[in-house]
């Protein structure tokens, strides 16, 4: 009989254990996603940022300046080569 009592406060101790840690845990994500929501550290809304500058690549040329894709190495309007490999060495100088 008094074996089953304490039997009865270990499971009750263990399971206190278990939510209690549950709980910190669960307290210490909120309080990380909320620093991470103030301070914009989340990289999924941070990410798209850089994108739409790479999507289109405007012609050097004075005469030209069509619209090009960010990946296309000759102009498809005037065929002269497009100064990609500049463009993302300012874009990342910049970005540092
Ligand atoms: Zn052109």
């Amino acid at each position: 009989m008094i074996e089953s009592i304490f039997i009865f406060i270990a499971v009750i101790a263990i399971t206190a254990l278990i939510f209690g840690g549950w709980l910190v845990v669960t307290i210490i994500r909120g309080i990380i996603r909320l620093a991470m929501y103030l301070f914009d550290i989340d990289g999924q809304r941070a990410r798209p940022m850089p994108l739409p500058g790479q999507n289109s690549a405007t012609c050097p040329q004075a005469n030209c300046r069509a619209p090009n894709p960010a990946g296309a190495a000759f102009c498809r309007r005037c065929g002269r080569q497009m100064p990609r490999a500049q463009r993302v060495t300012v874009r990342r100088a910049a970005m540092w």
